[in-house]
């Protein structure tokens, strides 16, 4: 039987090597996979490191409509990161290409390798501000003004 079609929200980002063509291929790569249908990507932003080092990050949020599992688009995810290149020397090291699905529906999921909605993503505002950009009713302005603090240097196009 046919899975439903799921509105799932993706976090990229990168700090090393060409970042923004990196996030700009991972949603070429997503556009083309199959159980993937529509994908908007958000503006790309330019932050600091947090809990992390190196070069700015660029980060953007994709939407996705998926008939894929959640664990299957983990999957599909880790492989984009794979493919560009991303290696996890220690925990929060600079990186290629991460991927975070922050949220799959309505879904919360807890099991060994996937957390959703993402635990960390209300603590961000390299997340909040481009889900906001995405889906303005999934983030709350007290949500905004909790990670004000932050800076984030908007948005390149993605294109
Ligand atoms: P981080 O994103 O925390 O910097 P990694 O990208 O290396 O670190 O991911 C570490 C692990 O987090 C992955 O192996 C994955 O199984 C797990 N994980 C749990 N929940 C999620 C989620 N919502 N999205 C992506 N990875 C997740
Ligand atoms: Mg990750």
């Amino acid at each position: 039987m046919a899975r439903p079609e799921v509105t799932a929200f993706i976090a990229l980002g990168g700090n090393l090597g060409d970042a923004a063509q990196t996030l700009r291929d991972a949603v070429a790569a997503l556009t083309t996979t199959p159980g993937i249908g529509r994908v908007r990507c958000s503006s790309l932003y330019r932050t600091a490191p947090v809990q992390s080092s190196g070069p700015d990050y660029v980060n953007a949020v994709a939407e996705v409509s998926t008939t894929l599992s959640a664990p299957a688009l983990l999957d599909v995810l880790q492989a984009i990161e794979n493919r560009a290149g991303r290696q996890r020397p220690y925990l929060n090291a600079p990186r290629t290409l991460d991927l975070d699905l922050l949220l799959y529906g309505s879904a919360r999921i807890e099991s060994p390798r996937l957390t959703v909605p993402h635990p960390r993503m209300r603590e961000r505002a390299f997340v909040l501000v481009p889900l906001h950009e995405m889906a303005p009713g999934l983030v709350s302005q007290e949500a905004l003004a909790a990670v004000q603090g932050q800076h984030i240097a908007p948005g390149q196009t993605p294109r």
